[in-house]
């Protein structure tokens, strides 16, 4: 937990989402500005800057999200298609929140190269 991220209040259920899977390591919500009909956060539980400040330690949990959104996306029919995993990384990478995480993206045509 790192004070002040709205991520880590968001999965700690300080900050009020709306939740569409949790585990141990691992919560996932709707994003409030969404970019597609369905647009989803996975974030780990542990507070991690972005994919810039991961360690080997963190290689379960990271794995891990790759399941869970696999497994998410199964439970959507928008995306029985496909859909987009996306991480923005730093400024430059259009990061905004400082904790990592993944957007998944689905129910439209996506575009490469992306803007
Ligand atoms: P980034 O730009 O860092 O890759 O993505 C941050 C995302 O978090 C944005 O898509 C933004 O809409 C979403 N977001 C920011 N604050 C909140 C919040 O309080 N609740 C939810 N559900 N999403 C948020
Ligand atoms: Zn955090």
């Amino acid at each position: 937990m790192s004070d002040n991220c709205i991520f880590c209040k968001i999965s700690k259920g300080e900050i009020s989402s709306d939740k569409v899977y949790e585990d141990d390591k691992v919560f996932a919500f709707g994003d409030i500005n969404p970019q597609s009909p369905v647009h989803i956060i996975i974030i780990p539980k542990k507070h991690i800057s972005g994919l810039n400040a991961i360690s080997e330690e963190d290689e379960i949990i990271l794995g891990h999200i790759q399941i869970v959104a696999s497994k998410i996306a199964k439970q959507f029919p928008e995306m029985d298609y496909g859909f987009r995993i996306v991480n923005n990384c730093g400024s430059d990478g259009g990061q905004t929140v400082f904790h990592i995480h993944y957007h998944l993206l689905g129910g439209r045509v996506f575009k490469w190269p992306p803007g």
